[in-house]
């Protein structure tokens, strides 16, 4: 009996195999095949900061553009420069099923927790312009030289001044970034990388004594923060003298500074404005260097970060190599974080319209 039944239960095991045999390369394989055409259309998940700023928007729009022309579908959200804000947007990303975060952080240290979900999604995290750190859960960064960003700064000055050549002294005030944005250590390294042996030297002289990221930086790159500094600076020690040159590390703060500078006087026949650099090529600022109020900003093609982050996720997703140019300069504290960097331009009133009118980013229209 016991035999027998075992010969049955072996008959049936053959049975079996040899359907299964006979099925799975046939029908099998295109079924898999068709599965996988299905699942095709991933989902980009794009989080940036804040819509105060026209960059951030020029940055989601791109980015949308890009990766709709290679197939895949996007969530873009912007989180209004509130951390519990972009939390939310990026989990629901995650609920929803994106297979890919694109992430320019308000603080680059808050999505520690959400980024292990993400992680334990299968999600691909890439940092957008601003690094995510104390974080293992992020794949790839995608932004500009930033420490060359603020060299770029520190030479306007430079050149605005006339350092090299100029005796002066000059007096100098420093603006940085936002601390919880590593970018804004790079900006104000960049700049002083310049800038410090002309304040070593007494060239240029510091009258508020305020410099170093503890006393210079602006919480979320707030203009209205830098404006009130700038005028606080301007009433404490330039009643009785001039100031000859802000370092702005962005448009929107430089706005700000020049707010305070034209409230005292500054911008007239008797009182010029003060060398004023800045960053983002602003449409604002743009026109405040047409009308002479600031002197300089960076340009830093957004397009182009969007088109090289598409490229960089198609390349992941795709298993083949990712675009990178920098495995050493960005430790985000628990890993160094394969980059992409791209070049800054320096931009004033004699080269605007090549940067931003000939290259289509603005039209002169929008500068008028
Ligand atoms: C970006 C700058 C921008 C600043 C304020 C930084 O992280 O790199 O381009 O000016 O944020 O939005």
């Amino acid at each position: 009996m016991s035999k027998k039944l075992l010969y049955n239960l072996l008959a049936v095991l053959v049975l079996v195999s040899l359907v299964l045999a006979g099925c799975a390369p046939a029908s099998g394989g295109d079924t898999a095949e068709s599965a996988t055409d299905a699942a095709e259309t991933k989902i980009v998940g794009i989080s940036m900061p804040t819509k105060t700023s026209t960059r951030w928007i020029s940055d989601g729009e791109s980015m949308v553009k890009e990766f709709e022309a290679m197939g895949y579908e996007t969530d873009l959200q912007f989180a209004d420069d509130d951390i519990p804000n972009q939390l939310a947007q990026i989990e629901n990303m995650i609920t929803k099923g994106a297979d890919v975060l694109v992430i320019a952080a308000i603080d680059g240290s808050t999505l520690t927790d959400t980024l292990s979900k993400a992680k334990e999604a299968g999600v691909l995290v890439i940092a957008y312009d601003r690094l995510l750190v104390n974080t293992e859960n992020v794949d790839y960064y995608a932004t500009f030289d930033n420490f060359g960003v603020g060299v770029i700064m520190g030479s306007q000055i430079e050149e605005g001044l006339d350092l090299k050549n100029a005796a002066g002294p000059f007096n100098v005030e420093l603006f940085g970034g936002s601390p919880d944005d590593t970018n804004a250590f790079y900006f104000y390294d960049g700049a002083m990388s310049v800038l410090q042996p002309y304040i070593d030297s007494g060239k240029l002289v510091v009258q508020s004594g305020q410099t170093g990221m503890d006393k210079v930086s602006t919480l979320r790159w707030d203009g209205i923060v830098a404006q009130s500094r700038m005028e606080n600076l301007l009433s404490a020690f330039y009643t009785d003298k001039r100031v000859d040159a802000v370092l702005s590390p962005y448009d929107g703060l430089s706005i700000g500074i020049i707010s305070a500078l034209k409230s005292v006087g500054y911008g007239t026949a008797d009182q010029s404005m003060p060398v004023i650099t800045g960053q983002d090529a602003e449409i604002a600022s743009v026109k405040a260097i047409i009308a002479g109020e600031q002197t300089y900003t960076v340009f830093k093609d957004t397009r182009e970060l969007a088109k090289q982050t598409a490229a960089m996720v198609d390349a992941a997703l795709k298993g083949v190599e990712v675009p990178i140019n920098n495995t050493e300069t960005y430790d985000n504290g628990v890993k160094i974080v394969p980059s992409y960097l791209l070049t800054p331009f320096s931009v004033d009133a004699t080269n605007y319209e090549k940067y931003l009118v000939e290259s289509g980013y603005y039209t002169a229209d929008q500068l008028k």
